[in-house]
């Protein structure tokens, strides 16, 4: 099998679930407890912490461990815009882009209908990229917090998020970045991209499901969701996943200490198979930025087809991959990242994403395009 779904999840690599191990058996203790089980498991999640905080580039106080990247995302979009409302009820809109992941934009929508908040949608244009104007236009003085992903799940495209951060901090405004699919692959320093709070998600960079994270900055305001025994200073109740926030902080380490170098020749096996793919299967469309994407991300719409279809045949060869985000896949309706591009939503019920990890080998790429090629001529030769 060739596993070309890595945007939807990644198997646990060996020095992580090494590095769990002993906090799965023998130190199994409770981080809240007063004995020295206890202590050798708070002492383990401060170790994961401070590892965190070195890679991001933060005070290890800035990090708050979650259950993985919805939770994470959730907790900034509505513990930032809650808490900055009950201090000043004038702060009722939340501003995210029209190609957010269903966990920011189905909590503004929350925001909307319980809370009150208006959502404003900054849209995208045909590459998936936010425009700065556009997106400074969306701010105003009543803006809570806004959000816009660092790279998108569906097509790979990343976007500028310094420049967007500038621009809303500039305004005072608390700015949120839902970092899960740039993780192992973008710079994540938090100083650097100048953002207030980032997302990031253990599956998708080799640490189990379960398990991810959010940073915020310094004294921003954060009304936490979880309510109970105070864990992760309060702002998120529960006790502690002491062996999933070691795993993360291995896996973060590991991924991000990937060489550009490295970078650089995943990338460039993406760009040979994307043109193998172009050249190969007529009226193939790439989706997303041609440059500014994701070194492991290829997405594409392949007019005449439907996308389960090809899925389907492509999975009989042999080559796993997804048709859009694993979270769309099995509805019917058209993916809204897509209609959002401006692309036509029967055309976008033909898309394909192929996402590869590190691992992957131009042998593995050669193979795919070849079964994308006699898949998709297959499809159409039996009417789509
Ligand atoms: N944000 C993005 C961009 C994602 O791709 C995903 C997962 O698909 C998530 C958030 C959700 O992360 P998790 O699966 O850890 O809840």
């Amino acid at each position: 099998m060739i596993f070309l779904d890595a945007a939807a999840t990644t198997p646990v690599r060996r020095e992580v679930l090494d590095a769990m191990w002993p906090y799965l058996t023998g130190e199994f203790g409770n981080p809240s407890s007063h004995h020295s089980l206890g202590e050798a498991a708070a002492d383990a999640l401060a170790g994961a912490r401070s590892s965190v905080a070195a890679v991001l580039g933060c005070r290890a106080g800035e990090i708050t461990f979650t259950s993985g990247g919805t939770e994470a995302d959730n907790l900034a979009v509505k513990g930032i815009a809650l808490a900055r409302q009950a201090a000043n009820p004038q702060l009722n809109r939340v501003v995210i882009s029209a190609v957010e992941h269903p966990a920011v934009e189905e909590s503004a929508r929350y925001l909307e209908r319980f809370h009150g908040l208006a959502v404003d949608v900054v849209p995208v244009d045909g590459e998936g990229l936010v425009r700065p104007e556009a997106f400074r236009a969306a701010l105003r003085p009543e803006t809570a917090v806004a959000s816009v992903m660092y790279a998108n799940n569906e097509v790979g495209t990343v976007q500028p998020i310094a420049e967007l951060a500038a621009l809303a901090r500039g305004l005072g405004i608390p700015f949120h970045t839902d970092a899960v699919q740039a993780a192992g692959w973008l710079p994540l320093d938090t100083k650097a991209l100048g953002v207030d709070a980032m997302s990031i998600s253990g599956h998708k960079i080799g640490a189990p499901k379960g398990c991810g994270l959010l940073f915020v900055r310094g004294r921003t305001r954060l009304e936490p969701l979880v309510h109970g025994g105070g864990q992760e200073r309060g702002r998120r109740s529960g006790t502690e996943n002491v062996a999933g926030a070691v795993g993360l902080a291995t896996a973060l380490t590991l991924a991000q200490a990937r060489q550009a170098e490295e970078r650089r020749r995943v990338a460039a096996l993406r760009d040979t198979f994307i043109g193998a793919v172009l050249t190969g299967v007529p009226g193939a469309l790439l989706t997303g930025h041609p440059v500014d994407r994701l070194p492991s991300v290829a997405s594409f719409c392949f007019p005449g087809t439907s996308g389960e279809s090809v899925l389907l045949e492509l999975e009989r060869q042999g080559v796993v991959c997804s048709s859009g985000s694993a979270c769309a896949a099995g509805s019917d309706a058209p993916s809204p990242v897509l209609t959002a591009m401006g692309i036509a939503p029967e055309e976008a019920q033909t898309a394909i994403r192929f996402s590869f990890d590190s691992a992957v080998t131009g042998a593995d790429l050669e193979a795919a395009a070849t079964s994308v090629l006699d898949a998709v001529g297959r499809v159409r030769a039996l009417g789509g």
